[in-house]
C-alpha cells in the first residue's frame, strides 16, 4: 500500500525547524557571505533544539532519528538559508554522526558524540585528496599499526568543515590505506581530531555556500588511539560509502527544498512585476517553466524521500545494500541540476537584480552548484545505477 504522509510526530519537528529557521536563520542567511561563518547564536539553537547530528542515539546526546526525518530537518534548513551554509553544516554531521554511532567505538562515542550534538566540536568526512576523488582506492594516504596505537601519513583536500574543526574541535572520520596491496579491501575508516599534532590546515576560497569552510590538510606521523578505528580495519571502503548514501539523500532533499523555495520566491516576483502593461504572470512562456521547474522538483522532493525511506528500510531488513545505493543514486543524479536549473529560471524573471549579489537566489545558486560533486558527483551517480541495472561485470573502469 502507498501512503505518502509523514508521521504527526514528524509533523511536528518539521513545525518546530521551521519556525526556528524561518524567524532565525533566513534574516541573517545571506549576511553568511561576508562573515563566512555560522553565527554561534545560530549553532547554539540548533543544539538545545536538537537539531545537530541528530541522529546519534540518545545515549550519546543526539536524537534516534532515522534518515526520512533527518531529511525533512534537512530540507526547512534548505528553504531558510539560501547560502547552503548551515544545510551543509547539519548534512555532513547527520549523516557522519549516523555512521559514528553505529560503526565507532563504545569509548570514542562517549568521548565525542556529545561535544557534536552540543554543538561545540564538529565532525566531518575526510576521503577526498588532490589525486584521488571519485576513485577512492587511488587514496595515497596511509595508516600503519605500531603496537597499541596508529600512525597516519598523507593529506586530505576539498573537505568540508575544516575550520571549524581545526578551531572549535572535533575531527573528520578519514579513510586511508592500511594495506595497499589489497585495494578496496585493505582501507581503513578511522576519527582524526584536527587540532592532533602534525596535522596543517589549508583553505580553498568556494564559490559559495560561504558560511562553512572548505579546506585541507597534511597528515604528518599522526598518532591516532586504537579506539578511534571506526568498524573493523579494512572494511573502511564499505563503511564509508553507507555514509555517503547518508548525504546523498539529505542532499537530494536540500537540493529539492532550496530549488522550491526559489520557485516561491519567482512566484511572487511573477505577480508583483509588470511589463507590457500586466504582470509577467500573464505571460504563458514564464508560466510553463514556472509549471515545468515546479513538476521536476516536485518529484525530485518525493524521489529524495523515497531514498531516505529505503534506507531506513535496509535497517528493519527490508531493503538490500544494493537496492539502497540504486534508490539514492537515482535521487541525487539530477538534484542539482534540476534545482540549479530552477534558481536559475528565477534569476532571469528578476531581470538585471537577478544578476546582483542582493538578489538571494544568486547565491542558492551557487550553493547547489556545490552538490553536482560534493559526496559523490552527478556523474558517479549513472555509475552507480548503470552498475545495479547491468551487473558489475559492465563496470567500464574494470
Ligand atoms: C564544496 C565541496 C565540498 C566538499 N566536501 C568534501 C568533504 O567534506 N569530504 C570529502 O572527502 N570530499 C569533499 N568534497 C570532494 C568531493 O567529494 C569530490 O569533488 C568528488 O568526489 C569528485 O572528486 P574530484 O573532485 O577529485 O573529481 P574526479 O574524481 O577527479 O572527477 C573529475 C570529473 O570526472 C568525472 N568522473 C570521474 N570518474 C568517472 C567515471 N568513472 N565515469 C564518468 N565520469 C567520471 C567526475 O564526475 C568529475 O566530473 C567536496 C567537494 C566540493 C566541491
Amino acid at each position: 500500500m502507498l501512503d505518502f504522509t509523514f508521521t504527526e510526530e514528524q509533523e511536528m519537528i518539521r513545525e518546530s525547524v521551521r519556525d526556528f529557521a524561518q524567524k532565525k536563520i533566513a534574516p541573517i542567511a545571506l549576511e553568511m557571505e561576508k562573515t563566512k561563518q555560522i553565527p554561534e547564536e545560530i549553532i547554539k539553537g540548533m543544539a538545545e533544539l536538537g537539531l545537530i547530528a541528530p541522529t546519534v542515539s540518545p545515549e550519546y546526546g543526539g536524537q534516534g532519528f532515522d534518515a526520512v526525518t533527518a531529511g525533512i530537518i534537512a530540507e526547512e534548513l534548505a528553504k531558510a538559508d539560501v547560502t547552503g551554509s548551515i544545510p551543509v553544516f547539519y548534512l555532513v554531521q547527520a549523516s557522519w554522526g549516523h555512521i559514528f554511532d553505529k560503526y565507532g567505538t563504545e569509548e570514542a562515542k562517549k568521548e565525542i558524540l556529545p561535544n557534536v550534538t552540543k554543538g561545540k566540536w564538529f565532525l566531518g568526512i575526510a576521503t577526498t585528496e588532490s589525486d584521488a576523488g571519485s576513485d577512492v582506492v587511488g587514496t595515497r594516504t596511509t595508516i600503519r599499526k605500531e603496537g597499541d596505537h596508529y600512525v597516519v601519513n598523507g593529506e586530505k583536500m576539498y573537505i568540508s568543515g575544516v575550520r571549524e574543526a581545526y578551531t572549535r574541535g572535533g575531527g573528520h572520520i578519514t579513510i586511508a590505506k592500511q594495506n595497499p596491496e589489497l585495494g578496496a579491501k585493505g582501507m581503513t575508516l578511522f576519527y582524526l581530531p584536527l587540532q592532533s599534532k602534525g596535522i596543517i590546515p589549508t583553505y580553498v576560497d568556494d564559490l559559495g555556500r560561504e558560511g562553512i569552510s572548505t579546506g585541507g590538510f597534511t597528515i604528518d606521523n599522526v598518532v591516532i588511539p586504537k579506539h578511534y578505528i571506526i568498524g573493523e580495519e579494512n572494511r573502511g571502503f564499505y563503511i564509508v560509502h553507507e555514509g555517503y548514501e547518508y548525504a546523498r539523500g539529505l542532499i537530494s532533499v536540500i537540493c529539492a527544498g532550496a530549488g522550491l523555495q526559489s520557485l516561491e520566491r519567482g512566484k511572487k516576483y511573477l505577480k508583483e512585476r509588470k511589463a507590457f502593461g500586466q504582470p509577467l504572470a500573464k505571460f504563458e512562456a514564464l508560466q510553463f517553466r514556472l509549471a515545468e521547474h515546479y513538476t521536476k522538483l516536485s518529484f525530485l522532493r518525493l524521489g529524495a524521500y523515497w531514498a531516505l525511506w529505503t534506507y531506513d528500510q535496509e535497517a528493519k531488513g527490508k531493503a538490500t545494500r544494493f537496492e539502497v545505493s540504486k534508490a539514492i543514486a537515482m535521487a541525487k543524479m539530477f538534484a542539482s541540476e534540476w534545482s540549479n536549473a530552477a534558481i536559475d529560471e528565477v534569476m532571469q524573471w528578476q531581470g538585471a537584480f537577478g544578476y546582483t549579489r542582493e538578489c538571494p537566489d544568486q547565491a542558492a545558486w551557487r550553493a547547489i552548484r556545490s552538490f553536482a560533486w560534493a559526496e559523490g558527483s552527478k556523474e558517479i551517480m549513472r555509475v552507480i545505477v548503470s552498475r545495479e541495472l547491468l551487473g558489475k561485470e559492465y563496470i567500464s573502469y574494470k
